[in-house]
């Protein structure tokens, strides 16, 4: 039996974290990652790196940032991101579910987490490309969410990974941790699948952070519902909720909104998983600018309820719902110039038309008179006295529909028109272990398991019905490090003979 101190299980952003945290207390550490070399990084990968984080103006900024230079400063408005406000939304959009300890610990730590994170050589940039719009000559920033690491999260699983080398972290790829190894004292190792041989691994703790369910179709339409198993994996195939699985079989407690999960608008035509020459490039999140409509031509959702970052979560689910799980997204000429980078990959499923009457017949599968009857409507139903502003919540409206468009109501009048096809894809599943304020995982009696910890999308309790874009990766790295620390500690206390 080979024997660690720590054994890490994934190799993800929280997994990442957790090594390095672990490692900063001298002990040994194997990271296990059942993905090739090729396809290491988990869903870290796929993101943007974009990161939610407490800051208290340009000065808080400037020391994540630290070559953001004078005239940068000048030419943006970052406004603030105050703990309150993180609370708020957290609050908000989980309507107030989320655990209350978990909520402090993630808003509380969030900047210092981020500022370790550049000691260990991750670097972070503004998020000018999506979360800044330029009003008089000025980037404003809106969201809440104004940083990602630099290289978005190819660069930042890079970074973390050069880290982990760099002090001394063994890494285990195509090695799958299959059970966790427990006595009454607790966990004390991993039984891995290692080019086909299975192995013990002894370790003084364990901490799993190798994901959610996400990319199992039958645990999703188990746990999500039916349907589920028809939507599309937007990242890693690996994510197959072993994890979670491992640790309930050692007696943890189940957490969180398992019926519940991130899921947004992504190409129609995307593949059955993420692929990582695209990332996050599929999917489609100018809606707010936009109307959506289904099969039937009509629309069926507030497209403008609020900041992308604060819909765009869960309206996955609500496109799923639709007939035939798709959707068009629609825009005009006065807008266009306002859509995300992602709308102009060459991987898009895309139409164009110089009459409405023309994109009707393009939109594939969609009802053509349904369509221009809605359109009719809508456009007569825009407040066009309200100014349009898309850095804050305008309240330009549509009144007298069955489902009013709140903000950036324009009417859909001016050629050429542009229509982008839309089904479900799921990011990560929100159901997961519960853990203490040390991300020690509790069993079904609420009593901490010895040596085992968890980190990152397989915690449960953080997010119910929705989420605020950038929390995720934050989530990962607060709990990631305090998971390895905690981790690391434990395995010195039982190699002193001091527990089990
Ligand atoms: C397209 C996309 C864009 C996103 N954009 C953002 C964003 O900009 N900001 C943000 O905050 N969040 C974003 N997210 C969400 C974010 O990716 C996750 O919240 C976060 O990366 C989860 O980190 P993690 O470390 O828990 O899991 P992961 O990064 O998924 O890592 C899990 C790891 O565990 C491994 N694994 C699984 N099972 C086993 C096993 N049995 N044995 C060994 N290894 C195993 C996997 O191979 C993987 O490496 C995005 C997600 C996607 C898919």
């Amino acid at each position: 039996m080979e024997e660690y101190d720590v054994v890490v299980v994934g190799a993800g952003n929280a997994a990442l974290c957790a090594a390095l945290a672990a490692r900063e207390n001298g002990v040994r550490v194997l990271v296990l990652e059942c993905a090739p070399k090729e396809e290491r990084g988990g869903n870290s990968r796929f993101t943007a790196g974009g990161m939610r984080v407490v800051y208290n103006g340009v000065d808080d900024l400037a020391k994540l940032i630290p070559d953001l230079s004078d005239e940068e400063k000048a030419g943006a408005d970052f406004g603030i991101y105050s703990a309150d406000q993180f609370f708020d939304d957290l609050g908000r959009i989980t309507q107030y579910r989320i655990n209350p300890d978990l909520a402090e610990i993630l808003v509380r730590r969030s900047f210092d987490t981020m500022m370790w994170m550049r000691t260990k050589g991750v670097r972070f940039v503004p998020m000018y490309g999506r979360q800044a719009f330029k009003v008089e000559g000025k980037f404003k920033f809106w969201g809440g969410l104004t940083v990602e690491s630099w290289g978005g999260g190819p660069g930042l699983v890079d970074a973390l990974f050069a880290g982990a080398e760099r002090n001394g972290i063994e890494v285990w790829y195509e090695a799958r941790a299959c059970e966790l190894l427990r006595d009454d004292d607790g966990v004390k190792g991993v039984v891995v699948r290692r080019e086909g041989k299975t192995i013990m691994v002894g370790a003084g703790a364990v901490v799993v952070a190798c994901g959610g369910f996400e990319a199992n179709a039958e645990w999703r339409a188990r746990y999500l519902g039916p349907g589920w198993d028809l939507a599309k994996v937007r990242g890693t195939r690996f994510n197959t909720g072993e994890g979670i699985r491992m640790a309930l079989n050692v007696g943890a407690m189940s957490y969180g909104n398992w019926s519940g999960c991130h899921a947004v608008g992504w190409d129609r035509n995307a593949p059955e998983f993420g692929d990582l020459r695209v990332g996050d490039g599929f999917q489609k999140h100018s809606y707010p600018f936009g109307v959506m409509v289904n099969a039937r031509g009509r629309r069926f959702v507030d497209e403008g309820a609020d900041f992308r970052n604060y819909t765009y979560a869960k309206y996955g689910r609500v496109i799923l719902e639709q007939p035939g799980q798709f959707a068009w997204q629609v825009f005009d000429r006065k807008v266009t110039h306002l859509l995300r980078d992602e709308y102009r990959i060459k991987q898009v499923t895309k139409v164009t038309a110089n009459t409405l009457e023309e994109l009707a017949r393009k939109l594939d599968d969609v009802d053509p008179k349904g369509f221009l009857e809605e359109i009719k409507s809508y456009n007569a139903a825009v407040q066009a006295d309200i100014p349009f502003n898309p850095a804050i919540k305008d309240g330009r409206c549509t009144r007298g529909l069955a489902i009013d468009k709140t903000n950036w109501a324009n009417k859909i009048d001016e050629p050429p028109f542009e229509g982008y096809a839309v089904t479900c894809g799921i990011t990560f599943t929100f159901g997961g272990l519960r853990i203490d304020n040390n991300a020690n995982v509790l069993d079904t009696d609420g009593r901490p398991i010895g040596g085992l910890y968890a980190a990152g999308e397989l915690v449960g309790g953080l997010f119910y019905f929705n989420y605020p874009g950038g929390t995720g990766l934050t989530s990962g790295s607060v709990f990631g490090r305090i998971a390895g620390n905690a981790a690391s500690r434990a395995a010195r206390e039982r190699a002193s003979g001091a527990v089990g």
